[in-house]
């Protein structure tokens, strides 16, 4: 069995197969948490959650990038309500999103955090930055409120211009907004693409190290893998996004987890079903289910 702990089949890629989608990773003995990147994906999730009587929950969120109107190439345009395109961050529903985070079925509070990978040329930076951590702070204030682990979305810049445009790391700021303001329940670093001296200090802090499809890509994340122990990771797709090897290119749906399974056997030379036993067990024992 393995759990997806991040999945999107709540958004438009899948609008005309949502429940085959799910029904084949059940088959499977894949379970999802499907995650929610603003107030009608987030809706959308606990409604699917709610449908299945085993193995399908729900996370709800406001994405960092949701806080600014734009087209990001791989960001679905339908998701995006022309409300929500209004919305800024200070705009968070909180008392909107704590009825939905209150439902049994909500298993975490996310996705939020900080994004500074998708700064453009003539963004006032600092005030972006400064909305995401303020969602951020809510998203945290939610999560101790409901007694709920958070799903946490955090990508740094990429290149020097990026980095010279956003001034300083996205991990080094989350790891000061969690020191200084700690999520009881902990949570997931979901979809982690920073080295592994950078998730130790997470893991410090008792949260788990999202994988997905980019660990496939190549050898780049072999010495994240081989660093961190199994314990301390859980399993993901971000799909539709991050199809991993071979399937690169398609639509990634909760089944292809087993490819994230595979290629960490493969690089810490251990059985997948070791793999599947461990990441589920981290899975179940942070989410209560
Ligand atoms: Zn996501």
């Amino acid at each position: 069995m393995l759990i997806d702990t991040h999945a999107h089949v709540n958004f438009s890629a899948f609008k005309d197969d949502a429940d085959e989608v799910i029904r084949r990773a059940l088959e499977k003995n894949v379970w999802l948490v499907n995650v929610g990147s603003q107030y009608s994906t987030s809706q959308r999730a606990v409604e699917y959650a709610g449908k299945y009587s085993i193995g399908v929950f729900a996370a709800v969120g406001l994405h960092p990038i949701q806080l600014k109107k734009r087209t990001i190439e791989y960001q679905d345009d339908e998701e995006l309500t022309p409300e929500e395109i209004k919305t800024t961050g200070e705009n968070l529903d909180y008392a909107k999103y704590f009825e939905l985070a209150k439902h049994p079925k909500v298993v975490a509070i996310g996705e939020m955090g900080l994004d500074y990978h998708h700064f453009e040329p003539g963004d006032n930076v600092e005030e972006l930055k400064s909305k995401q951590k303020g969602v951020l702070l809510q998203g945290i204030r939610l999560a101790n409120e409901v007694q709920k682990p958070m799903m946490i979305h955090c990508w740094g810049v990429k290149s020097r211009q990026e980095r010279d445009h956003a001034r300083t790391d996205a991990y080094d700021d989350l790891l000061d907004i969690l020191q200084d303001n700690p999520v009881e329940k902990k949570g997931v670093i979901h979809s982690f693409v920073g080295g592994y001296k950078t998730a130790k200090k997470f893991i410090e802090l008792g949260f788990k190290i999202g994988m997905n499809g980019v660990i496939t890509y190549g050898i780049g994340y072999d010495r994240l893998i081989k660093e961190i122990d199994l314990e301390d990771m859980v399993l993901e797709t971000d799909c539709p996004y991050l199809t991993p090897v071979p399937h690169k290119g398609e639509r990634n749906e909760p089944i292809l987890v087993e490819l994230v399974a595979q290629k960490i056997a493969e690089v810490k030379n251990i059985s997948i079903d070791e793999v599947a036993e461990v990441t589920t067990k981290n899975a179940k024992e942070l989410f209560g289910i």
